[in-house]
C-alpha cells in the first residue's frame, strides 16, 4: 500500500514536471514573439498603436475663413488652416478613441469621428468648416503597414552590400548614436498623458484640461520620454 502511493506520487509529479515544462516553452515562444512586434502600456497593460493622421481642411471661404483646432479625446493636437493638410502620427491604445474638431477658440462650432484602434491604421479624412458645425466628410480607415515589396528589397541589399561598406554604415551609426547621447537634453519634470501618448511642459494649457486618471508625472529627459513612445505635443514643444 506504502509502495503504491509512491508510485502514484511519482507519476504525479513527472506528470506535473512535464506540464510546467510544455507551459514554460510556450509562455517563453510567446514572450519571444510579443518583444519583437507588440507594444504594450505600462500603465493601462493595453497594446500601443499608431494612427497616422491626414486631414485636409477643405476651403470654404463662403461661409468661413477660420482655422481648425484638431483634439484626440480632448487633448490639442495641432490646428489647421482651410486650404492646408494636416499630418501628425500619434500612439493610442487599442480600443476608441475620438478625434474632435472645432473652430478655433471655439469649441461649440464643432464636429467629431471616432477611430477604434485594433491595428497601426491610416486616417484620411477632409474637413468642412461651417457656421455652426465642422463636417467631416471622405472619412477613411486604412491599415499602415510596411510594403512587403520594400522590406524584401531591403534585405537584399543588406545581403549584397560589400563588407567595407556594411562595417562602414556599423561604424556611422555608432557615430551617430554617440552623438545623440551627447546632445541630450537636462532632465526635468514632464507631465504625460498616458491616453494620447505625448508630453508637455508641466504648464501647457492642455495639461489643465487633461483628465486626471490620464496625468502621469515624469522625470527625465525630453529623449527618455520620447523612449518610452511618447511624442512632445505641438503646442507647447517640450
Ligand atoms: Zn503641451
Amino acid at each position: 500500500m506504502l509502495m503504491n502511493n509512491h508510485d502514484y506520487l511519482k507519476r504525479l509529479l513527472s506528470v506535473g514536471l512535464v506540464c510546467l515544462t510544455v507551459l514554460m516553452v510556450l509562455v517563453g515562444c510567446e514572450k519571444g514573439q510579443l518583444s519583437s512586434a507588440l507594444v504594450i502600456d505600462a500603465k493601462t497593460g493595453k497594446q500601443i498603436y499608431t494612427l497616422q493622421l491626414d486631414i485636409w481642411y477643405d476651403p470654404n471661404a463662403v461661409l468661413s475663413v477660420y482655422h481648425a483646432d484638431i483634439r484626440v479625446d480632448e487633448e490639442y493636437i495641432g490646428t489647421v488652416e482651410q486650404g492646408f493638410r494636416f499630418t501628425e502620427s500619434l500612439k493610442l491604445d487599442e480600443g476608441a478613441h475620438w478625434l474632435q474638431f472645432n473652430k478655433h477658440g471655439d469649441p461649440s462650432v464643432c464636429g467629431k469621428t471616432m477611430v477604434k484602434m485594433k491595428e497601426d491604421v491610416i486616417l484620411t479624412c477632409s474637413l468642412k468648416g461651417y457656421l455652426s458645425e465642422m463636417e467631416v466628410a471622405d472619412k477613411k480607415i486604412t491599415p499602415l503597414h510596411p510594403e512587403p515589396a520594400t522590406a524584401a528589397e531591403s534585405v537584399t541589399e543588406a545581403v549584397t552590400l560589400p563588407p567595407e561598406e556594411t562595417q562602414e554604415s556599423t561604424a556611422l551609426e555608432k557615430e551617430a548614436t554617440a552623438s545623440d547621447e551627447s546632445s541630450q537634453s537636462p532632465e526635468r519634470r514632464y507631465i504625460l498623458n498616458t491616453n494620447t501618448h505625448r508630453f508637455h511642459n508641466p504648464d501647457c494649457q492642455s495639461v489643465k484640461k487633461m483628465k486626471d486618471k490620464n496625468k502621469q508625472e515624469f522625470y527625465g529627459t525630453r529623449e527618455a520620454a520620447m523612449d518610452e513612445g511618447y511624442q512632445p505635443c505641438s503646442q507647447c514643444n517640450p
